[in-house]
């Protein structure tokens, strides 16, 4: 199985999950890259999973099920008839062999869903980037909060694939408001170098996050808001 991020739009990445000659795609924004990389790899598309309905994450699924038609298109309820699978928190399904968990993700919109894979790989869309987490467009920041528990207590070592290369301007504000660790200063310039090649700077990894993501931090719901409200400010 091999997990591939194909650039989409300015700062979108498209997460390819490829077994054999198939492959399931993650939030396709666009469906060019997404039909050019199927066509290099010699690759099918087999499946389609949406986080949530922004259309930077939707706006590719309609051209890629002309291509494919019939494909299963999982998707939280918000995603309307795009998704012909609706799913929520905690049911499990199977694709290419591998074992699929959804976690409510709600906060950033709401019905944000993530989806873990084979208990090792989190597709968490918008609902946390590395360094930081997506913005609380609903004002529901009670459920946003609930969801980086759940991703807190997910292991250590479950890595985690964001839809947005976002690490270096997070890690920016994380270095202001958290207290300094080598830790975190290390990683800053590591993502640093790693930017200025144009390379990607994903995935991370859960146990990492809640060392160096001041929102995975956050002790409680006001210290959440407030450092939400800080960055989306800032
Ligand atoms: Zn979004």
């Amino acid at each position: 199985m091999k997990i591939t991020a194909i650039p989409a739009l300015g700062d979108n990445y498209i997460w390819s999950i490829a077994e054999q000659n198939q492959a399931i795609m993650i939030d396709p924004g666009e469906a060019k890259p997404v039909l050019d990389f199927l066509a290099k790899s010699s690759l099918h598309l087999n499946a389609i999973l949406l986080t949530h309905n922004h259309s930077d994450h939707i706006d590719g699924v309609a051209e890629l099920v002309q291509h494919y038609p019939n494909i299963p298109v999982y998707g939280p309820k918000e995603v309307g008839e795009l998704a012909n699978q609706v799913v929520k928190g905690e049911q499990h399904f199977h694709l290419l062999g591998q074992d699929f968990r959804v976690i409510e993700s709600a906060g950033h919109t709401a019905g944000h869903i993530s989806y873990l894979m084979n208990n090792e790989q989190l597709f968490c869309g918008d609902a946390l980037f590395s360094g930081g987490c997506g913005r609380v467009f609903t004002g529901d920041y009670q459920a946003q909060f609930d969801a980086l528990q759940r991703f807190k207590a997910l292991a250590d070592f479950v890595e985690i694939y964001p839809a947005h290369e976002y690490t270096q301007s997070n890690l920016q504000f994380a270095v202001k408001v958290l207290p300094p660790s080598c830790e975190l200063l290390e990683y800053q310039e590591r993502v640093d170098i790693l930017r200025s090649q144009k390379r990607i700077t994903l995935p991370s990894t859960i146990g990492r996050e809640k060392r160096i993501n001041p929102f995975m931090q956050a002790v409680d719901l006001d210290q959440f808001i407030a450092l939400r409200q800080q960055k989306d400010n800032a």
